[in-house]
């Protein structure tokens, strides 16, 4: 099925519903049974029939049918935020005594999961650096033990853009009986698809790209049929960290246009990047799609496309510098989050001390860009007026 027909009419039953050309809002707790045999199956079978809207929900069922599809996963469930989906897979998979690798920078509250509360439950993790020549291959076999249960990537993350080789890093899996998952968030469906390459398990923040209007806070988790209704009987409906009818309904709504977004930001970005690259202020820029991002080729591979997100390195020696500049801006918001409408700056000098002695620190002088959809031209002018502000 294409990506359009999934999008337009996969899981929607518009007859149902009086031909109305959007599914309804079906904003309710409970369903109602006919007699008590009818209760009695349904009860039996969570997984299949709607009963309270912890577990299934018409509105939610769509959207788990049109996210399963673009990723090419039998199955999906949808939780309210992208980090209820990692937080109930990793329980669900990881038990006392377990190992598992994470990529060395992984989104910020993952690395909080790990060191917190899967450490306090007896799970203890390793991080990795994967920009070595092979992409993470050694790197995730030399940290792992006899007690390694699970390998997470992130690919590329989201903040310095580094690229996994997610084919290779999936087959070293297979080979030692490892679980692989990966945040496919940077790159939605769209643009990459891991369980074609061998991975086990994608989540996503649905409130980036995939919901896409900077008003819903969501997640996803995509895999096969039999472990995923097994994750849904079990954690899923016990921690219950479950998405509203109204979320689901504007993640489907968000879904309608994500191509057509998708491009535009990705677009855009590439232009704004030509225009800077040789920018005198500019030490390094940190995208996978540029020529000087060291997995340029693997992430061409694996890649269908590069997304709206990157981040810059300035040539300062002092924070005021990441003060003036951005501050300087006019168009591009400063704020968290990404995947929306309008452009944003999120400099790691918001959350990172100034700290030259730790190596593998997240730099103080980087930036982080989101190109949303304001004309090209005025936000690279933006941009190039931030940059000349450094100077005074
Ligand atoms: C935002 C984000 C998350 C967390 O998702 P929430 O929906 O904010 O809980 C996880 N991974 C990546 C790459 C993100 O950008």
């Amino acid at each position: 099925m294409d990506t359009w027909e999934i999008i337009t009419h996969l899981g929607e039953n518009r007859e149902e519903y009086h031909g109305a050309m959007i599914p309804p809002m079906y904003q309710t707790s409970n369903f109602k049974f006919d007699d008590l045999s009818a209760m009695q199956t349904a009860l039996s079978d969570e997984y299949h029939y709607p009963v309270y809207s912890r577990g299934n929900n018409p509105t939610v069922k769509i959207l788990r049918e049109k996210l399963a599809a673009l990723e090419g996963a039998e199955d999906a469930l949808v939780f309210n935020s992208g980090c209820a989906a990692i937080s109930t897979l990793l329980l669900s998979q990881l038990k006392a005594g377990d190992h598992m690798v994470c990529i060395a920078k992984p989104y910020g509250w993952v690395k909080y999961i790990c060191d917190y509360i899967l450490k306090a439950k007896g799970i203890q993790c390793s991080f990795v650096e994967v920009l070595d020549n092979d992409a993470g291959v050694y790197a995730y076999i030399q940290a792992s033990n006899e007690n390694t249960r699970l390998w997470y990537l992130e690919s590329p993350n989201t903040f310095t853009f580094e690229v996994t080789d997610i084919a290779a890093v999936a087959l070293a899996s297979k080979e030692r009986g490892i679980i692989t998952v990966i945040d496919n968030s940077y790159s939605t469906p769209l643009y990459q698809k891991p369980l074609l390459l061998g991975i086990d398990f994608v989540i996503h923040s649905a409130s980036k790209y995939l919901a896409g209007h900077s008003d819903v806070v969501a997640g996803v988790l995509c895999g096969n049929s039999e472990s995923i209704k097994e994750i849904y009987q079990s954690y899923y409906l016990a921690l219950g960290a479950v998405i509203s009818p109204q979320d689901a309904w504007l993640i489907i709504r968000g879904l309608r246009t994500l191509p057509l977004r998708l491009e535009q930001s990705s677009k855009s970005a590439l232009e704004i990047l030509t225009a800077i690259e040789h920018h005198p202020r500019i030490e390094k820029i940190y995208y996978p799609f540029h020529h000087s991002h060291p997995n340029y080729e693997i992430a061409k591979l694996q890649m269908k496309s590069c997304s709206g997100l990157f981040s810059i390195k300035l040539k300062v020696d002092n924070t005021e510098a990441i003060h003036r500049f951005c501050d300087a801006f006019k168009v591009f918001s400063m704020a968290v989050s990404w995947g929306g409408f309008e452009s944003l700056i999120f400099p790691a000098l918001a959350f990172q001390v100034k700290d030259e002695t730790d190596q593998n620190a997240l730099s103080w002088k980087i930036v982080r860009f989101y190109v949303g959809f304001e004309e090209v031209e005025v936000l690279k002018n933006d941009l190039l007026q931030a940059l000349a502000v450094i100077n005074s």
